[in-house]
């Protein structure tokens, strides 16, 4: 990737590994945000011609991403982030439905920290992060009043993709009243939503892990409202979400969509080779490094490991220095000492976790991206050995 791109890194390229964190914004994506930051500011909800011009931009905007999902334009609601449509799904349904909400313990900290916030029930993973299907079943049936199932459709850390249809069965047959959600923030590049959407009654994103702006998310309400605003006003959004709309991230954000759409079976083709070639390469080169969870169970971009030996912390310093940019839990635990609490459900050892390296590969990742990884990777590891 050109280094010039990123703020205050001039002098030497960047391998920027991290695209689970954030991808870079797609050219295509920035040329549609300029006009509404320029030119045409008017308030989507204002009563001029200028204004019902930036309202058309926001429907048509609405009718691509609804395409794109498998939905109904009006089942479509746009909101300032991934976190603030999980908040909403999950906050939303228990103060419409009363009841308890259920998750499974490898979420996002926006799902898990607002089930537990509520006093929820979390349910137990499997050795690759799948959510338990015969505890979730005890844990429903268990229960009077679910108002809400939230199981994430790929695990952010891991990468793991979940079986939404079998979860959903479940869900039908020990809490048929309960809506099922899931957090589909980090499919969108890897999975068709077409085939996703059917399987839930609610389906969040965020706007830049598919190379749209931040500050945009997206919450698919299927079959009509069924759950409390979170954030009441204005009445925008259909009354689902007030505040004004972000006309230009949202603009974008459709443009970024359709994109990743577009290319979706091809890059997973190629990603997946190139993370192959990288965690093959990281093998090679250093001892005790284990993949976290094979191939087959997860998305095409996410390479996880654990090294023996090593702790995260240190290994992300050298990285850093070395312009290599990866993680070692999810970008917003990063910096934290405890292991995470993905693999912890997931039952990896403490000593195993401390170890972890997360890479993800996106659209811009290339072949000389991953053997400089390897190259850069092998001899920090060396050096922390020593
Ligand atoms: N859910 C998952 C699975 C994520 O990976 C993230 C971001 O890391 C979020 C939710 C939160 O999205 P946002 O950064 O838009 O708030």
């Amino acid at each position: 990737m050109a280094a010039d791109s990123l703020i205050g890194v001039t002098e030497t390229a960047i391998t920027y590994l991290d695209h689970a964190a954030s991808a870079p914004m797609r050219p295509e994506a920035i040329e549609a945000i300029m006009p509404f930051l320029t030119g045409n500011y008017a308030n989507p909800s204002g009563s001029h011609r200028f204004a019902r011009r930036t309202r058309q931009a926001i429907d048509e905007a609405r009718d691509q991403v609804a395409v794109v999902i498998g939905c109904r334009p009006n089942e479509v609601v746009f909101t300032g982030c991934g976190t603030e449509s999980d908040n909403t799904a999950i906050s939303g349904a228990v103060a419409r439905r009363g009841g308890v909400a259920v998750c499974s313990a490898a979420e996002h900290p926006a799902v898990l920290q607002v089930v537990e916030h509520l006093g929820g029930r979390v349910v137990g993973v499997d050795a690759s992060g799948r959510i338990d299907l015969e505890q979730l079943a005890s844990t429903l049936a268990a229960e009077d009043n679910v108002a809400i199932v939230s199981v994430m459709a790929v695990n952010n850390e891991v990468g793991t993709i979940t079986d939404l249809a079998e979860v959903g069965k479940i869900v039908r047959r020990h809490a048929p009243g309960a809506l099922l959600h899931t957090d589909a923030v980090q499919a969108v590049c890897w999975l068709d939503l077409r085939q996703v959407t059917p399987e839930v009654d609610l389906l969040s994103l965020s706007a830049h892990k598919f190379g749209g702006p931040k500050g945009v998310g997206i919450l698919i309400e299927r079959g009509g409202p069924q759950i409390e605003p979170l954030i009441i006003g204005g009445g925008q959004e259909r009354e689902r979400r007030s505040g004004t709309q972000n006309t230009a991230g949202i603009v974008a954000t459709a443009v970024a969509l359709e994109l990743t759409d577009r290319e979706r079976e091809s890059e997973a083709i190629r990603l997946s080779e190139l993370r192959d070639r990288l965690v093959a390469g990281l093998q090679r080169q250093i001892e005790g490094i284990v993949e976290t969870v094979v191939p087959d169970r997860k998305v095409a971009g996410s390479a996880h490991v654990c090294i023996a030996g090593v702790e995260s912390e240190a290994l992300l310093y050298l990285l850093d220095e070395a312009n290599v940019c990866a993680s070692a839990a999810s970008a917003c635990a990063s910096g934290a000492m405890e292991p995470s609490h993905v693999l912890a459900a997931m039952g990896v050892d403490r000593g195993v976790a401390l170890g972890a390296l997360r890479l993800t590969l996106g659209y811009t990742t290339t072949e000389s991206d991953i053997d400089r990884a390897i190259e850069v990777i092998d001899s920090a590891v060396r050096k922390l050995k020593r």
